[in-house]
């Protein structure tokens, strides 16, 4: 079962726009108008199109999702998510950061989506620290694909090295590698 579960997950280091999956995650801000960092790039790469979908979706509260089309992208959607502003770790971030995963994939299921990728969600400009978010992530998704089997496959998207290796290393632990 370990086994399986551990096929099922790719960790990659990358750009996430890149990637023809069927949907890829976005980590968004509470307005879903656009940002900065993977929520800027995949704007970019969806082209105006994106945005004026998101406009008509009215905002999304921190550790929902929502879904969209996605456009220009190789990518058939975009599920939009709002991580947590990580505020020293006593605002319920870590309980909005798992939220994040479980609603993207429980909107992803509920799509027909089986393939989906993940960026390191709040790691970046929501200064969540790297390797308690890496945690999350990795538990989050393994809890998820071993009591469904609707999604083939899960992506982790690093966009640099240390992410990459942090990654790595703690799915070894958390995944059970051999
Ligand atoms: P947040 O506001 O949730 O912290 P950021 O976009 O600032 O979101 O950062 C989240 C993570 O996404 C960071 O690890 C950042 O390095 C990474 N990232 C930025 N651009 C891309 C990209 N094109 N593909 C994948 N990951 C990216």
């Amino acid at each position: 079962m370990k086994k399986e579960i551990r096929n099922r997950i790719d960790i990659i280091q990358g750009d996430i726009t890149k990637l023809q999956v069927d949907a890829i995650v976005n980590a968004a801000n509470r307005s879903l108008l656009g940002g900065g960092g993977v929520d800027g790039a995949i704007h970019r790469a969806a082209g105006p199109e994106l945005l004026a979908e998101t406009r008509t979706l009215g905002g999304c509260p921190t550790g929902e999702a929502r879904i969209t089309k996605g456009y220009r992208l190789p990518a058939k959607h975009v599920i939009h998510t709002v991580g947590p502003v990580w505020r020293g770790g006593h605002r319920n971030e870590d309980e909005l950061l798992a939220r994040c995963y479980r609603s993207s994939l429980e909107l992803a299921k509920a799509h027909g989506i089986r393939t989906i990728a993940f960026p390191a969600i709040s790691t970046g400009a929501y200064r969540f620290p790297l390797e308690r978010a890496t945690r999350i992530a990795l538990s989050e998704v393994k809890r998820f694909l071993e009591k469904d089997d609707s999604i083939e496959k899960v992506i982790f998207v690093c966009y640099d090295r240390r992410c990459y290796d942090t990654y790595r290393r703690l799915a070894l632990e958390i995944l059970d590698t051999p």
